[in-house]
């Protein structure tokens, strides 16, 4: 019998969605007068239509591969130079960060890409993660074999948890040990927290003394609202020499459904071997490209490089103002109901705390029971999320002022209860 890659037997099974979703679905089945009336801010995925000019310039493109005269087969693996030259001209040069065309990678994703950065990087690496943290950055790194066991916490042996908490704004500081790889998600999800460039100095800082790398998540990044915080690693000065960039169109451009992100890998990025050669990571990352993958679809990269076009920027504006006032409505809802809110001023998700004691599932169950509204407890993301829940700005405005309102419901029950 052939042998099965006994990391994967080590994972927790995945927990937190389809507990939400089994919890969900037992309140519906018990009351379906309630569950007419259910509001999901739960899950991250967006809502609202793609951009008419990303829909435009898709058609045209599957348009062009029905003719001889414009079909295209095969790409280019690491992506098309239109793509890889409109993001780097708009997203870096554009504003003064050096990177070239060339050290962009199109993808499927950024989900997709944090995995896969995994197949250039060596086993012997100590890994961080953030926690409360997005599962993907630690999942991928059990399956690798990057991991000891689960402990009953959910946290796996082997993994470096920084903590995350009210006390550091959620921004967590390098810590004292030696670590190789570290992941930071800003805006981040789940807590909405963004770095303030100081913050991602000290980081830098830490990977240059370490030689350690920084696995940089900037799929929010365009919902920074604050002019003084970076939207890339790249704006830290020495940060091309120790740090790799995942950026998404899920969130931006709605494209969770479309699928196509890219990764930054700047061609002064070094990694060693066991022997203790320097080596540049670029040719290994394009080599990974050549040979694992065909690229990502024409009209995929077409839609894609339309949401850079003036009325493309216009509509990922009007996509981006729209979830974000559905998150100031959320925020100001919970505040006034005399939560402790963050988040949810640079990024789309609010971070609240539950108060009087009361833990995230619990503050769940209440939430579906007593106001219909689905949320995501803390506690799913990681220890340090114990205490905290949720809210998704992912909504339509509709939907995101009839939470407000429950939420208005959820402070005299809070007090009746402390009767
Ligand atoms: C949504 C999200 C992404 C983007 O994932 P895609 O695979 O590009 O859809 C990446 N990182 C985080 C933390 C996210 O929440």
């Amino acid at each position: 019998m052939a042998y099965l890659n006994e990391n994967y037997l080590k994972l927790q099974a995945g927990y937190l969605f389809p507990e939400v979703a089994r919890r969900v679905r037992k309140f519906c089945e018990a009351n379906p007068k309630a569950a007419e009336r259910l509001i999901r801010c739960g899950i991250g995925d967006v809502t609202e239509p793609l951009p008419p000019a990303a829909v435009e310039a898709m058609k045209q493109a599957v348009e062009e591969l029905g003719h001889h005269e414009t079909f295209h087969g095969y790409g280019p693996e690491q992506g098309y130079e239109f793509l890889r030259s409109a993001i780097a001209q708009n997203d870096y040069r554009g504003r003064k960060i050096d990177i070239a065309d060339d050290e962009i990678f199109i993808s499927d994703g950024s989900k997709c890409d944090c995995g896969y950065i995994l197949d250039i990087l060596g086993d012997q690496n100590k890994v961080a993660v953030p926690d409360p943290v997005y599962p993907v950055y630690v999942d991928t790194n059990v399956m690798a074999g990057h991991s000891g066991s689960a402990r009953q916490d959910a946290s796996y042996e082997g993994i470096v948890y920084l903590p995350c908490t009210a006390e550091n704004q959620f921004v967590p500081e390098p810590p004292k040990e030696h670590i190789d790889l570290v992941y930071l998600c800003f805006p981040n999800n789940p807590t909405g927290a963004a770095a303030s460039r100081e913050q991602l100095a000290l980081w830098v800082e830490y990977a240059h003394a370490h030689e350690a790398i920084l696995l940089f998540d900037a799929a929010y990044e365009a919902y920074i609202s604050d002019p003084r915080i970076p939207h890339s690693i790249f704006e830290i000065p020495g940060a091309r020499d120790c740090a790799v960039e995942f950026r998404s169109f899920s969130k931006n451009g709605g494209f969770t459904g479309v699928r196509c992100g890219f990764t930054v890998m700047p061609k002064s990025l070094f990694a060693r071997t066991e022997s203790g050669r320097r080596s540049l990571l670029h040719p290994l990352w394009y080599r990974r490209w050549s040979t694992k993958a065909n690229g990502v679809s024409y009209p995929v990269q077409r839609g894609a490089e339309a949401l850079y076009s003036s009325e493309g920027r216009e509509q990922v504006r009007a996509l981006i103002d729209h979830y974000m006032t559905n998150a100031k409505i959320l925020r100001n809802a919970a505040a006034d109901a005399g939560l402790t809110v963050f988040g949810g001023v640079n990024a789309p998700y609010i971070w609240v705390e539950t108060s009087d004691g009361v833990t995230s599932w619990q503050m769940f169950d209440r939430m579906l029971s007593e106001l219909n509204v689905v949320i995501t407890p803390g506690a799913g993301f990681g220890a340090q999320g114990e205490g905290y829940f949720r809210i998704s700005a992912f909504n339509s405005r509709d939907n995101a002022e009839e939470v407000a309102r429950r939420l208005k419901k959820l402070y005299s029950l809070r007090y009746a209860r402390r009767r």
